[in-house]
């Protein structure tokens, strides 16, 4: 399933750590693309670097959007579905067995309340529980659940850096097997 991000408002300077959160794990756990508004281009640089060292460079964009109902309109023209992460929906549980029948998904959190009409141009309203939590926390849940947890064993394609697992501390390799401390 193709699963892409659109991520409404931003708190100048209050949300830049929130906002960078959110573009990695949307790159981290299998999303395509992020759609954001409001926020600065440097964005576009930090995930840049992030790709850079650990992969998968060409598996994930941002994309900085001033018209957030274009995004909306034309991922339902491309028959793309529309899911909207609120408290106020219904339990993602009670959804994800025709979530998982989708190929195209669009994903919107918000950083704070959403305009009204979001709620009615969602195909569905998902509920990560109903009590108020994050888009952090909720995007996490929403993403490991619709991929089955499928993406915490990815492959990141090229990247300067690779990790070797390991229980008792930091274990990395450059992509040219050299260690690294
Ligand atoms: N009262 C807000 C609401 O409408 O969900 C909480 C705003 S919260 C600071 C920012 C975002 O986190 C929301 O726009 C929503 O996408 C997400 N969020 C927070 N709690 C959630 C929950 N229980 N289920 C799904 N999404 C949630």
């Amino acid at each position: 399933m193709e699963v892409s991000v659109l991520r409404l408002g931003h708190r100048f300077v209050r949300d830049d750590r929130i906002t960078t959160h959110v573009a990695l794990v949307s790159r981290a756990l299998g999303a395509s693309t992020i759609y954001m508004t409001e926020v600065d281009e440097s964005i576009k640089e930090t995930i840049a670097k992030v790709g850079n060292n650990w992969g998968g460079e060409s598996d994930f964009s941002i994309e900085i959007v001033q018209d957030w109902k274009s995004v909306i309109f034309n991922w339902k023209k491309n028959s793309g579905k529309v899911i909207h992460l609120t408290m106020y929906g219904i339990n993602i549980d009670d959804a994800i067995n025709e979530l998982y029948g989708l190929t195209k998904a669009l994903v919107i959190i918000g950083a704070q309340k959403v305009p009204r009409e979001v709620y009615s141009l969602a195909d569905y309203n998902i509920a990560i529980g109903n009590q108020p939590h994050s888009e952090i926390g909720a995007l996490s849940v929403f993403l490991d659940r619709i991929f089955r947890g499928n993406e915490l064993k990815k492959n990141f394609r090229g990247g300067r850096l690779r990790i070797i697992p390991n229980n008792r501390g930091k274990y990395v390799k450059e992509a040219n097997d050299t260690d690294i401390a």
